[in-house]
């Protein structure tokens, strides 16, 4: 039985701590992508954030 073991990075995410890997989504950007999702994105710390109207979607 040939299991497939996809060798993909993982990255730990800073917000909720787990570990995600790659997704091809970020493929052009994995080397900037920090959190797992959106949502931990939103939830990492807010400084002077909140008013940046900036999109910066990754994907
Ligand atoms: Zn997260």
């Amino acid at each position: 039985m040939a299991q497939r073991t996809p060798e993909l990075p993982q990255k730990t995410c800073p917000v909720c701590g787990r570990p995600f890997r790659w997704r091809k989504k970020w493929a052009a950007c994995w080397e900037r992508v920090k959190y797992c999702s959106e949502r931990c994105r939103r939830n990492r710390r807010k400084s002077h954030d909140r008013a940046a109207g900036k999109e910066d979607r990754q994907g």
